[in-house]
């Protein structure tokens, strides 16, 4: 952890005074990630305004050989951007809109901006960038290109790997590459941003990216109460033959997660109570506000005909849309505070979620009787966010004992119903040994030779994602 001193003199003197810190706060709270569970270390953290700036600091770590963990928000779940000894390199002080262009429909942004940020610059060009997430407001672009996040429009925009036209990256060695292409079609080798798109800054830092707009849209949401998890799936697909692809979030919140939201916020509503287990969160979204809605009514009246819906409640304005969002929103927040949760990102084709949720309850409570389970989440994708939670009073706290053996029994339902152990969060350090284990070996070994091609000496986020021995 102790930098070479001509090291910290020629990074500081490159960087300016704004360019880095070392104070004790600083310091922890780069080494601090948003879910709290683990706790890193940095000695220095780097804070570059121009990408040139990023450049010089990577050679100066390639002479050193100082290992860098790039750094955004610092909300990812997987241990990849919290510096485990590395030096942080936040990209805070680059998040500047370049350029919009609302006829090619693309918007050039740095990448330490946040997602609100993008969101509202194409909002002001009477344009769409769709990605939406709980973490918005604090998420960058950067982190969410090399997560790869996913979100609540994945159903119809895709993730965020869809969503990127052109990258600008500062490659290990420290040699820009500027590939900010606004173009749709581009044949000509090797996709390179795609490398870059969930490798959770293994093979670079991007410095800037260029995004896919879309045209804006007005929705109608609504909140559906239903019987069972393959009434939901049913749902799903009927929604679809009626609105096609304009349903654009799906979502399946659980009975008991609006009970545990309501204990932890006491002013929370429950829009429409019911002592049905699931509700769906639903939004189709169209150029024109009536027609959404018509269609919406139309899905929901075959859905009460087929008896896939019990109930249902169509948000009358953007206030009420919002209220049923928050309800939505707030599950992993007041999971945090409710108690123990032992969490799972996991995704299994969408016909497979009723199986999944049921042997894998049975499972647990086998060997955790009493696991109060709360899967929500990303239904129209097959991911569900899968939490065994207990809550802080619980006198004999069983559930933290089973973490491990619980952990085994989600991941290993998830693969056996033909998913996968990391829908949307990543790899980090959290996943890399046990994706190692259960990924082809030609995949894990392609993978290693495309990260020692690329930063043969190992200073980008090392032991993230694969490990290279
Ligand atoms: C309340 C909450 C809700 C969430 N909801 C979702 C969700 O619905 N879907 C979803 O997919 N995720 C979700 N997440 C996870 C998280 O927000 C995403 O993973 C997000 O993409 C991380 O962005 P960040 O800027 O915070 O990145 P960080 O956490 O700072 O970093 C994440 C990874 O990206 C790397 N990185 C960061 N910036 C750069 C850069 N410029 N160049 C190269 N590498 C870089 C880091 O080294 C690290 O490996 C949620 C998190 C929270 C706290």
């Amino acid at each position: 952890m102790t930098l070479p001193s001509e090291f910290l003199s020629d990074a500081k003197a490159l960087l300016g005074e704004k360019g880095w810190r070392m104070d004790a706060e600083s310091l922890e709270e780069a080494a601090t990630p948003w879910r709290g569970t683990y706790q890193g270390q940095t000695p220095f953290i780097a804070l570059p305004a121009l990408t040139e700036q990023v450049s010089a600091l990577v050679k100066l770590c390639q002479t050193h050989e100082v290992a860098i963990t790039p750094q955004g928000g610092n909300t990812g779940l997987v241990d990849a951007g919290t510096p485990h000894g590395e030096i942080t390199l936040s990209l805070r002080r680059m998040q500047a809109v370049r350029a919009i262009d609302p006829f090619n429909n693309s918007l050039t942004i740095e990448a330490g901006a946040s997602l609100v940020t993008a969101q509202n610059a194409a909002d002001d060009a009477k344009r769409l960038f769709p990605l939406s997430l709980g973490s918005e407001g604090t998420a960058t672009i950067g982190g969410l290109i090399s997560t790869n996040a996913g979100g609540v429009a994945v159903l119809r925009y895709g993730m965020m790997r869809d969503l990127i036209l052109g990258l600008e990256v500062v490659l290990p060695s420290g040699e820009i590459w500027d590939g900010l292409s606004g173009l749709r079609k581009n044949n000509t080798g090797y996709d390179l941003k795609h490398l870059f798109a969930g490798a959770e800054g293994t093979l670079g830092i991007i410095t800037a990216a260029t995004l896919k707009l879309f045209p804006k849209v007005a929705k109608s949401t609504a909140w559906i109460s239903c019987e069972n998890a393959k009434a939901v799936v049913e749902l799903l697909a009927l929604t679809r033959e009626h609105a096609g692809d304009t349903v654009t979030s799906f979502e399946i919140i659980p009975a008991n997660a609006i009970e545990m939201v309501q204990s932890e916020m006491p002013d929370v509503r429950d829009p429409q109570p019911s002592d049905l287990p699931w509700r769906v969160l639903c939004e189709i979204s169209m150029a024109s506000e009536t027609h959404a809605r018509d269609v919406m009514e139309t899905a929901l009246q075959a859905a009460f005909e087929s008896g896939l819906a019990a109930d249902a409640i169509i948000a009358e304005n953007l206030g009420q849309a919002k209220s049923f969002w928050a309800i939505r929103e707030s599950i992993p927040l007041c999971k945090r505070a409710y108690g123990t949760a032992i969490n799972h990102d996991i995704s299994v084709p969408v016909s497979q979620i009723p199986g999944f949720l049921q042997q894998t309850e049975t499972a647990i409570q086998q060997v955790s009787p009493g696991a109060e389970i709360i899967a929500f989440g990303h239904v129209g994708d097959g991911n569900l966010h899968y939490s065994a939670c207990e809550p802080k009073d619980t006198p004999s706290q069983i559930l933290a004992k089973h973490a491990a053996e619980i952990t085994e029994i989600v991941h290993t339902q998830a693969m056996a119903f033909g998913g996968s152990i990391s829908a949307e969060h990543g790899v980090g350090r959290l996943k890399r040994d046990e994706l190692a284990a259960i990924r082809p070996a030609a995949a894990t070994a392609t993978m290693k030779a495309i990260k020692t091609a690329l930063d043969p000496n190992g200073i980008m986020n090392p032991n993230r994602v694969v490990s290279v021995d």
